[in-house]
């Protein structure tokens, strides 16, 4: 399998960026919000929650790490 890592891809829709963009990792600024409003949800534990990412996804049904924190 050839590397890609020259080919930058905006995290939210897997879409190809260019380092010019001006919206840079993003494809354009709805999916720098997109990215932002994870993070403001804390929601981000989860990398990409599309349905086409299966292959570079870990199991997201894992028990997480620090799920010993309810009292
Ligand atoms: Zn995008």
């Amino acid at each position: 399998m050839p590397r890609r890592v020259d080919k930058p891809k905006c995290p939210i829709c897997r879409k190809a960026v260019k380092k010019s963009d001006p919206e840079f990792p993003f494809c354009s600024e709805r999916c720098r919000l997109l990215d932002l409003g994870r993070w403001l949800n804390g929601g981000y534990r989860i990398a990409v929650p599309l349905p086409d990412s299966a292959e570079a996804a870990p199991d997201a049904d894992d028990v997480e790490p620090g799920s010993g924190e309810r009292k």
